[in-house]
């Protein structure tokens, strides 16, 4: 997959290069990561990305021209989505991360800056991804964010496929708990039913671990998921 950032500080990308899955990912070819500074496509002789907002107010607004010049010099695939980086944007979740590792051979990530993008930006884009209601000073962590979540669904980044097939966020049932060597460790045991090498015991021990964990933490996900176990009839039922 090709994943280009569109970005001010695209040092702040570097880091993905070097770690752990996600950089060996991007040595061995899974994918391939381009930054491209509108710095570079500023026309005027100070080089300027920014300006005043019309109308007034606090801060400076990214200008398009600068922007729209470094979208439309990346390299265009026949299978590509536009994203925008933003706190405005829809929250991201686990099935969107899966959706653009299935779908697109290349992402496109525009990171925000200052005060945030001219609105004429936004319509370089096919979607706005926020990572949660909360404000970051840079578009550079929310992408780093997106590229981590999608590289690591991409086929060959994680050694099996089954490790990403049960965790927390792929069903509507967050993950049950793990344990390894040693047995016990300061007065904390493995539950016995893990050790006894029954392999249906231990699935419905999970099973169970993950409805409770699930009800406990995250209720809105438990109240989706047994609405997802209840038959047509049973729905129909529901006041
Ligand atoms: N003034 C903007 C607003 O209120 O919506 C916020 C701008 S923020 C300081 C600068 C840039 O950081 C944004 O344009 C966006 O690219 C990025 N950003 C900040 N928080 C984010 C979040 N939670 N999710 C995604 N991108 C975010």
């Amino acid at each position: 997959m090709r994943l280009d950032v569109v970005t001010l500080a695209p040092e702040a990308l570097q880091p993905l290069l070097a770690l752990g899955v996600i950089g060996r990912a991007f040595q061995s070819g899974i994918a391939e990561l381009h930054t491209h500074n509108p710095r570079d496509f500023a026309t005027d002789r100070y080089r300027k990305v920014d300006d005043e907002p019309y109308g007034g107010g606090a801060g400076m607004v990214l200008k398009p021209e600068p922007v729209f010049a470094a979208v439309e010099a990346i390299p265009l695939l026949p299978r590509r989505r536009v994203l925008l980086m933003s706190p405005q944007g829809r929250p991201l979740t686990q099935p969107d991360l899966r959706r653009w590792a299935d779908g697109y051979e290349q992402l496109v990530l525009l990171c925000g800056h200052y005060e945030g993008f001219d609105e004429r930006i936004r319509s370089l884009a096919d979607e706005e991804v926020s990572i949660g209601d909360f404000v970051l000073t840079g578009g550079e962590l929310p992408a780093a964010v997106v590229i981590n979540g999608v590289v690591r669904l991409l086929p060959g980044t994680v050694g099996t496929a089954a490790s990403l097939e049960d965790e927390s966020h792929s069903g509507l049932l967050l993950e049950h708990p793990h344990y390894t060597r040693p047995a016990e460790f300061r007065g904390m045991t493995v539950p016995e039913v893990l050790r006894s090498g029954d392999h249906g015991a231990i699935a419905r021990w999970r099973l169970e671990q993950q409805q409770q964990r699930t009800r406990e933490r995250r209720p809105d996900l438990f109240a989706r998921w047994q609405a997802s176990q209840q038959t047509p009839e049973e729905q129909q039922r529901k006041p």
